[in-house]
């Protein structure tokens, strides 16, 4: 992932969020982007989900510019996990694969397994076919779970954005066990509060 030189201001709006930045993360590498509120850490992701162009610099990912990089096959180059799970209609296996049916379901249970969940889900009555409604995870297994979403295309990258502040101290502590255990094998871009507390 780099930054080279990148200014950037919303399209209504002259103020500059970002002011020529520069970084590198190479692979393998975790970096924990930290800064106070309304900084622009969320806007940097934004730039790397290519949702947005800098007015000026570029937002290359593998050497690539982020925006022209095709939305399918954006999944399996990065997972991004917000703070927030999006539940979608469906089932548990759904709420993985985003009904993409070429995962098979060795990989969703992998998926669920990096996360920590797959104990939890084959516990539910119908398994990973089991309707989803909000009450049959709690809010540290609904990020969990959206972890595991991230993780079934198997993405070398992953872009957590404060995936821990919506929660308690020891679902956080959860989650970031999580997360270290990932770090053995992903290159990981995460944005936190708590960056000391949370160093990998
Ligand atoms: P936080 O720690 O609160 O999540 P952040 O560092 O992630 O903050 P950003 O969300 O990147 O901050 O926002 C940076 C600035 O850009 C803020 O002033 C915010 O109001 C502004 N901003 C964010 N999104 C938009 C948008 N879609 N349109 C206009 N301004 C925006
Ligand atoms: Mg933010």
């Amino acid at each position: 992932v780099e930054l080279q030189n990148v200014t950037f201001s919303y399209e209504d709006d002259d103020r500059k969020i970002l002011q020529a930045l520069n970084f590198q993360v190479y692979p393998g590498e975790q970096v924990t982007l930290s800064g106070r509120t309304g900084a622009g850490k969320s806007t940097i992701f934004k730039l790397l989900l290519g949702l947005y162009q800098p007015r000026e610099g570029k937002v290359l990912i593998q050497g690539r510019d982020a925006i022209q990089i095709p939305e399918n096959e954006k999944r399996r180059l990065y997972g991004y996990v917000e703070q927030t799970f999006h539940r979608v209609p469906g089932t548990v296996k759904d709420q993985i694969t985003l009904y993409d049916d070429s995962f098979t379901m060795e990989e969703v249970r992998g998926a669920a397994r990096i996360a920590g969940l797959d104990a939890t889900i084959e516990q539910l009555e119908k398994g990973y076919d089991t309707p989803c409604t909000q009450e049959i995870f709690s809010q540290g297994q609904w990020q969990l779970l959206s972890i595991a979403r991230a993780a079934v295309a198997k993405p070398k990258l992953l872009l957590l954005d404060e995936i821990t502040s919506a929660l308690d101290e020891a679902t956080a502590a959860d989650v970031m066990r999580t997360v270290t255990k990932l770090a053995e094998n992903h290159t990981i871009l995460m944005i936190s509060h708590k960056a000391v507390e949370q160093n990998l």
